[in-house]
């Protein structure tokens, strides 16, 4: 067999599906040695007692054994603490990525679309782009807000499959108005799936409207209140809904020390509550320094992060300001048209927030 490179790369190209060659892998920039605010973690971890009490959980883990392939007691516990209706079902996920990647492979096909909003969360295209599925954007007003009117005639014209909307959105943190959503859901041909991987720092969701839309789906996941470590999604909705992504899903997706660990944790709510109650407070002492920088136009958020505009021309040399002065955040700048000069900024420990400040006053503003 010839080992040189150029017949390798013969090789994949005629193998390697064009779509998959045309993508560049998600890519995650190193953190080491920063104060990392751009993934929009969770920056506390538990007290020793609790962890201790988890460890000596984790001793009963049949590492042997495949996991339970239903994760029955773990569902019971999100159903009792994320308030999910009791005739809703429950389908779990390596994170809620790998739900969105069952739902688009369960529906996608020759001129199948998946319609959601620009800027939104990448996953969405990325998923439809690697799946084989057409991506419909939709742009948000220049104030980042739904344009219903413009979804509806994407929706007309598209017949979409199924429609993401992240509810608070991600990178903008807006709550999109719930009253065009619900019209949205209303004129959807298939499914709506409202995505509220922010619920636990926003005060508002879709739950209690599960039962009043046949094509109304919900998508949690556990990542952004704490314990993104695990990749732990839920989505909630019609039993025949889920029945038929669950045939897409492998097996055992959700693994032992995943079961044990979220179902330990969901039994300390009060623990993970109090930790997004401090976010949120803190969420808004750091708007509000920022809103207090004339240079900067800072985004009101109901999530964990906060969106801001600089000055034309300056996003990537303030990125790099703050991270030479190490701390790490995102620039979104080249990431849609409506994000030109925008910087995401995850909400992180008082300490954290202050260092974020004082390296970004710093900065060639
Ligand atoms: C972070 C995020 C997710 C992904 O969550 P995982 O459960 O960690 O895969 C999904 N949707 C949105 C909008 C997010 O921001």
């Amino acid at each position: 067999m010839k080992k040189d490179a150029s017949s390798l790369s013969d090789r994949i190209a005629q193998w390697i599906k064009p779509p998959i060659r045309k993508l560049s892998a998600y890519h995650v920039p190193d953190a080491s040695g920063l104060i990392k605010l751009d993934a929009m973690e969770n920056p506390y971890h538990w007290p020793q007692d609790k962890i201790d009490q988890w460890l000596e959980l984790l001793r009963s883990a049949e590492l042997n054994r495949y996991p339970d392939p239903h994760a029955r007691r773990l569902k019971d516990r999100l159903r009792e603490v994320m308030a999910v209706p009791a005739d809703a079902a429950i389908l779990l996920g390596n994170g809620s990525d790998e739900i969105i990647q069952m739902i688009v492979m369960a529906m996608s096909g020759e001129g199948r679309s998946l319609l959601s909003v620009d800027p939104g969360f990448v996953m969405y295209r990325m998923i439809a782009d690697f799946c084989g599925m057409d991506y419909i954007g939709v742009p948000l007003r220049e104030d980042f807000s739904l344009d219903a009117e413009a979804v509806l005639a994407a929706i007309e014209q598209h017949q979409p499959a199924v429609i993401f909307l992240a509810y608070p959105n991600n990178p903008t943190g807006n709550l999109f108005d719930k009253t065009d959503m619900q019209h949205i859901i209303a004129a959807a041909p298939g499914v709506v799936v409202v995505d509220e991987a922010y619920h636990a720092f926003a005060g508002d969701s879709f739950m209690p409207l599960l039962g009043e839309h046949e094509n109304l789906l919900l998508m949690r996941t556990v990542s952004k209140m704490g314990l993104a470590g695990l990749r732990l999604g839920m989505l909630a909705g019609a039993r025949q809904w889920l029945d038929e992504f669950d045939k897409v899903r492998l097996p055992y997706n959700i693994n032992v020390l995943t079961q044990l660990s979220a179902e330990f944790a969901l039994q300390h709510t009060a623990m993970l509550d109090a930790q997004t109650q401090q976010i949120r407070q803190d969420r808004a002492e750091l708007y509000a320094r920022m809103q207090a920088l004339d240079a900067l136009t800072v985004f009101s958020s109901q999530a964990n992060f906060i969106l801001f505009r600089v000055v034309p021309g300056k996003a990537a040399g303030v990125f790099e300001g703050l991270k030479a002065a190490g701390v790490l955040i995102k620039n979104m700048h080249k990431a849609e048209p409506l994000l030109r000069d925008c910087l995401r900024v995850t909400v992180g420990t008082a300490g954290e927030n202050a260092a974020f400040l004082q390296a970004l006053t710093k900065c060639d503003l």
